[in-house]
């Protein structure tokens, strides 16, 4: 018996189908401790990718600290009590929900339920990265409508109509961040539910709300309510943002039964752990935690508003917990400048916004030292703003 000679080069990478050899990689913000190595700096802080800088309640981390125990089990492969949980939190039936390692992997899921190659899929210019590149991997067309224009009265917004426009007789998922990400921009109540209204039934809209306590606050309500006059509606939601677990890994879909079902089909058996499952129950059980956080939050956001106003800089409406703005210039220097000032923020070149940075709200003394960095490097801006 012999082994097959393999060629003297091999490239494996090859075997990959061409549709993920043709993906861009999801760029993440820069950790922390990366930035430390890097610069050898030690006084960091990261502005970079949206994280609840007030975490979660201390109910929160004694239950994760009390899950600890049992964590050479599997977890419950059905989350039967984070399930009821959410149900009675929603006032929805358990058979509406899917939940995921993080909304991303729903967004996975979605895309792998409903998509082939002889689909389509919709998503607007400057809408969160995660979707073309989900529905890509599975060989379906992305169709991006063009977003509003930087001089809108909701700059670089979905457009509605325009996403209206492209959809196809094969389309089969519409994905809409509201607010979204990177932008902040959001899209009005009354004009999201004609859209949904008027998409055809074979194409379901995937409303990603993983801003909602922070745009609650900001006049920019959930569209739950519309599941059940719309079958075709999949509302996910996420512990990772105003509920403070990034780190945990926690999401849940919303949808009709048969939505879930299909997607549940899919679903990775022991897709979220112990921990996270404990951590999301005990969480729901603490609203005013969030809720306190949460305006701590979107008051530090209008304050840092006013704040680039005062400096002359631009910036895009926000109803999430970062804003995105117009550097005026080149914006990968500016981010390199801030990072060797310890401060880590996210460029956005790879939405096509080469000016633009996405700077998320922290704490008020890391807000405080994020604007003196970005007035100190962006003096024009400041001498316009004076003028
Ligand atoms: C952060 C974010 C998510 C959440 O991702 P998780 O996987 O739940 O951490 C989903 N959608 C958008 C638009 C986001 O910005």
């Amino acid at each position: 018996m012999s082994a097959p000679t393999k060629p003297a080069a091999a490239h494996p990478g090859q075997l990959a189908t061409a549709a993920v050899r043709a993906l861009s990689p999801y760029v993440p913000g820069k950790p922390i401790s990366e930035l430390q190595r890097e610069y050898g700096i030690s006084d960091v802080i990261k502005l970079a990718s949206n994280e609840n800088p007030y975490g979660p309640s201390p109910a929160v981390v004694a239950a994760i600290q009390a899950a600890i125990a049992d964590v050479w089990l599997y977890p419950d492969g059905s989350a039967h009590e984070l399930k009821q949980a959410l149900a009675a939190h929603l006032a929805l039936p358990v058979e509406c929900l899917t939940v995921g390692n993080g909304s991303n992997e729903l967004l996975l899921m979605l895309a792998e339920t409903f998509l082939n190659v002889q689909h389509s899929a919709v998503c607007s210019q400057y809408g969160f990265a995660i979707y073309p590149l989900v529905i890509r991997a599975t060989g379906a067309a992305c169709l991006e409508a063009p977003a509003y224009a930087p001089g809108a009265a909701m700059p670089y917004g979905h457009d509605l109509d325009a996403m209206l426009r492209v959809i196809r007789a094969d389309t089969r998922l519409v994905f809409i961040a509201n607010p979204n990400n990177p932008t902040g921009t959001w899209v009005e109540h009354a004009a999201l539910k004609r859209f949904i209204e008027a998409v055809p039934a074979h194409a379901l809209v995937v409303l990603d709300e993983a801003y909602l306590e922070f745009a609650e606050l900001s006049g920019v309500p959930s569209g739950l309510p519309w599941l059940t006059d719309h079958p075709n509606l999949v509302v996910l939601r996420t512990f990772s943002k105003g509920y403070g677990l990034a780190g945990l890994r926690i999401g849940y879909a919303v949808s009709h039964p048969e939505v879930a079902d299909a997607m549940n089909r899919y679903r990775p058996a022991f897709n979220v752990g112990n921990l996270a499952q404990a951590a999301a129950i005990a969480a729901l059980r603490d609203p005013a935690h969030v809720r306190d956080a949460a305006r701590r939050i979107v008051g530090e956001r209008v304050r840092v508003e006013a704040a680039l106003r005062a400096m002359g800089l631009q910036f895009a409406p926000s109803a999430g917990n970062f804003l995105m703005v117009d550097c005026g210039r080149s914006a990968a220097q500016v981010y390199e400048q801030m990072l060797r000032g310890g401060v880590i923020v996210r460029p956005i070149g790879g939405y096509g916004l080469p000016h633009h940075l996405r700077i998320s709200i922290g704490l008020p003394e890391q807000n405080d030292r994020m604007l003196k960095l970005l007035g100190s490097l962006l003096p024009a801006a400041q001498a316009a703003g004076s003028a």
